[in-house]
């Protein structure tokens, strides 16, 4: 049995980095228990082909809260992000495409192409989902009311409610829509064009197993927009190096501030004693005990696999059951030989990169479009018309491939997590594989045979490789029933277990997915006004 530690993490994904960090500031002595060798999670870079380096899963920033870049001294570590020239290109069936981003009037004049009226109202759509986006940055780093705790939990939602009470009714009523509406119900309200609709409706089904036809799609929308990039608010950029670069310095920030970090390290379960969690035990078969746990890992990862069913109340572990994690989301990276060259752009006359290869490249062109995508994975497993988000990432930071070559992320949704009829990814992820990149290889002929190497990670091996249960991304659907405070469970939605000394800091709490760091801002701050370690003090995270 090791020393007991003030805290212990399972898990050193970037929320785990980030709790820890405002435990260690506090004056907590932290240990973190991380599964794979590499520190990160979802959050990683990996060479994956001799000479060529990626963002493995995660690829992208803009969620990142600046909160959490600034505390932790991000920059000054060296933290950079480039931002895009355009944020999408969309090839359309046409044989023309969609350009969006690049500036408030370069997107209108390219709206203008599909819709004069598109154009026209796309500064009202931006003010309009900016100011939802603003009570979405409000709230994130704040822990949500935790329902059950009387009269505090009531003055907490009152606080959090007056953000929203202090709209104007029109403003009230975008909120609305924007949390319980279908993304296509919501986009149809303010645009008419197939093409500008898919350019916005595409993030609504982004990690969202769904059709942008469910209702509460539109909330996934603008999970997507409450980020920003060097300042600049909705914004996505590349990290240098790739989203590995983030967690490599967090670890580099904690680690100075006397956070052990202990790689191949997996917990096997919680240990319990009476009502309280007082330690792990690790697969090696060490026990650690700290007088706090916090898990990084996912609420069904931490609950129904780490935990003895026993030592948890069975109103809860119903409740776990029936919370959903499944993402419909398959990611390859590919080393390509040559850049590709689109059917509806071609790049005669470009001396390099053209601002659409540097951009997000979206093969989905209209929500009918991603519906079907949905309804065939639901009935085969996968669509023969893939959604299909293609980034090359060496355009802007040659560290990641040779020159004159490059490296490509694929993000691909609607692969159903569980296959039906009993079938297995482990024989249909090369078919799946070879179809994707056909797909890019219509649009771009040449494509195909410019890939050199490629990484492939079904649903399942999201699974495997990061321990995301159901292969999902976000460590569970971001769905109305499982937001705020009823995530992952209403009663357990301030990043406290029903267990005394156990906590939650990764994405399966308040404000969810993506690479935030808030999770586990949050739920530092909550261990610490719980735990107030006698003479320390706690009130800076
Ligand atoms: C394919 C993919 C693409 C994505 N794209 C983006 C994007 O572009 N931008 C964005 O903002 N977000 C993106 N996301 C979402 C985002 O990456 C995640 O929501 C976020 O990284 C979750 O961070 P976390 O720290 O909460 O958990 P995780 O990153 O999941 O970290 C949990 C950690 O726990 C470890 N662990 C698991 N089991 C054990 C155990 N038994 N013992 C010890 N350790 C264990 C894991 O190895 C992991 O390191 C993407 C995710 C995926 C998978």
């Amino acid at each position: 049995m090791t020393a007991a530690c003030d805290a212990v993490i399972i898990g050193g994904g970037h929320n785990g980095l980030v709790c820890a960090f405002y435990l260690a500031r506090a004056g907590y002595k932290v240990r973190i228990l991380e599964r794979r060798a590499i520190v990160g999670g979802a959050a990683v870079t990996e060479e994956f082909h001799p000479g060529f380096r990626n963002s493995v899963a995660s690829y992208t920033v803009s969620l990142l809260h600046p909160r959490v870049i600034r505390d932790m001294r991000l920059v000054e570590h060296g933290y950079r992000v480039i931002e895009r020239p355009i944020s999408n290109f969309l090839p359309q069936p046409d044989g023309g495409y969609l350009k969006l981003g690049g500036g408030l009037h370069r997107t209108q004049a390219e709206f203008a192409k599909f819709s004069a009226q598109d154009a026209a109202i796309l500064p009202s759509y931006y003010d309009a989902l900016e100011v939802v986006a603003d009570v979405l940055r409000d709230l994130s780093l704040k822990a949500p009311p935790n329902v059950g705790d009387g009269l505090s939990m009531i003055v907490a939602a009152l606080k959090q409610g007056r953000r929203i009470g202090g709209l104007s009714l029109e403003q009230q009523r975008d909120v609305l829509d924007l949390f319980t509406k279908s993304a296509r119900d919501f986009l149809d309200g303010w645009f008419e064009s197939d093409a500008v609709k898919a350019a916005f409706g595409f993030d609504a089904v982004v990690g969202n197993y769904a059709s942008p036809d469910a209702p509460g799609s539109a909330y996934v929308l603008l999970h997507h927009v409450f980020g920003e990039v060097n300042g600049k608010k909705g914004a996505w950029g590349h990290s240098v190096g790739g989203m590995g670069s983030i967690t490599r310095i967090m670890a580099q920030v904690v680690r100075n501030l006397g956070v052990e970090i202990s790689l191949e390290s997996p917990v096997a379960s919680v240990l319990v004693d009476g009502a309280r969690a007082v330690g792990v035990r690790l697969e090696s078969g060490e026990e650690v005990m700290a007088r706090n746990i916090i898990a990084n890992v996912g609420p069904k990862l931490l609950y129904e696999r780490l935990m003895t069913p026993g030592d948890l109340p069975a109103d809860f572990r119903k409740r776990i059951k029936g919370y959903k994690a499944a993402s419909g989301t398959f990611r390859m990276n590919v080393a390509l030989s040559a850049l590709p060259d689109f059917t509806c752009l071609p790049n005669a006359g470009l001396a390099g990169a053209g601002e659409h290869h540097q951009s997000g490249i979206v093969i989905a062109p209209t929500l009918d479009y991603m519906d079907r995508a949905f309804t065939d994975a639901k009935t085969q497993g996968w669509s023969k018309q893939p959604i299909v988000e293609m980034l090359i990432p060496s355009t802007v930071d040659e560290s990641l491939a040779p020159a004159g070559q490059h490296v490509a992320s694929l993000f691909c949704q609607q692969f159903a997590p569980v296959l039906p009829d009993g079938r297995s990814w482990d024989d249909e992820r090369e078919a799946a594989a070879d179809h994707i990149i056909a797909t890019v290889d219509a649009h771009a002929p040449g494509f195909a045979r410019s890939v050199i190497a490629r990484d492939i990670l079904s649903p399942l091996d999201l699974e495997r490789k990061f321990g995301l249960v159901g292969g999902d991304i976000m460590h569970g659907n971001m769905t109305l029933d499982q937001l705020w405070a009823a995530r992952p469970v209403l009663g357990h939605g301030a990043y406290r277990g029903p267990l005394k000394g156990l906590y939650m800091c990764g994405a399966g709490t308040h404000p969810g997915g993506g690479v935030t760091g808030a999770p586990g801002h949050n739920a530092a701050r909550e261990v610490l006004r719980d735990g107030a370690l006698p003479g320390r003090w706690f009130g800076r995270a």
